[in-house]
């Protein structure tokens, strides 16, 4: 069974592809996918870039051209929930669309026709990506004490949306319109919804773990870039080390 590890971005998963055995690039779509054994598990590398629409179209390609049977997205992303905090790590239990409106024909964050606004993780992945997190974060925990306290590992809903949420009022906003719909988001970002719809489509196991770069608030802009070019790929390796190990 091949499992694909998704990223928006190079620095999400920076490092992996150098571990592979029997390494292979090809290029698909405009998109480059790296091929290759890792701890014995046939695995395919895929970078997205950013947004959902970008994210749906990689996770399609996975799926129909590479055969991938699971899939784990890795990346970083806004923590909006209350304690999620920088350096912090949120596992999805699953995803909705912020940006999705087509009120008053169908409920405010409802995918039309799906009759749904919430596409759910696949649980066992997702179990398995928490214990993942959770032994990753305490191997690797000790290189990333931003706050006086232990990164913590969370698990719950993510939202998903074609905006980089940077400021806090945009962010406290997001939150009560989604609290409205009944949906309490720990994090936000741009694309786990996009491909949590693709693998329901496609009945295919998917699960994701985002670590907390910024806090989609004012300061965003400064914390995203710092974070995602000095510790994103350190955690990514360390989760992702533990998570293929437990796959069997
Ligand atoms: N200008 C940036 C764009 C970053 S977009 C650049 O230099 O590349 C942010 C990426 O990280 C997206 O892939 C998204 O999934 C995630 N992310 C992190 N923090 C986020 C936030 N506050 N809001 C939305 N997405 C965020």
């Amino acid at each position: 069974m091949s499992l694909a590890i998704l990223s928006a971005l190079a620095e999400e998963q920076q490092g992996i592809f150098e571990q592979l055995q029997q390494p292979r690039r090809v290029l698909h779509a405009g998109r480059e996918f790296g091929m290759g054994i890792w701890h014995g598990q046939t695995v395919v590398l895929a970078l997205s870039r950013i947004g959902k629409v970008a994210a749906a179209t990689t996770a399609t390609a996975l799926i129909e051209k590479f055969g991938v049977q699971r899939i784990v997205f890795t990346g970083v992303a806004g923590g909006v929930g209350e304690g999620v905090q920088v350096g912090d790590v949120v596992v999805a239990s699953g995803f909705v669309q912020h940006d999705m409106d087509a009120a008053p024909l169908f409920p405010t964050f409802e995918v039309p026709l799906y009759g749904r606004a919430r596409f759910d993780c696949d649980s066992a992945l997702t179990a398995m990506l928490l214990e993942a997190a959770r032994a990753g974060v305490s191997s690797a925990g000790g290189l990333f004490s931003l706050h006086q306290r232990a990164p913590q590992v969370h698990c719950g809903l993510v939202a998903s949306g074609d905006r980089f949420v940077s400021a806090a009022t945009e962010a406290q906003r997001l939150q009560a319109a989604l609290r409205a719909g009944g949906f309490d988001a720990l994090a936000v970002e741009m694309e786990g919804a996009a491909v949590a719809q693709v693998c329901h489509d496609y009945g295919i196991p998917f699960a994701v773990v985002r670590t907390i770069s910024d806090r989609a608030d004012d300061t965003a802009h400064v914390d995203f870039p710092t974070f995602v070019s000095t510790v994103a790929s350190r955690y990514a390796q360390a989760i992702l080390t533990e998570f293929v190990q437990r796959l069997g």
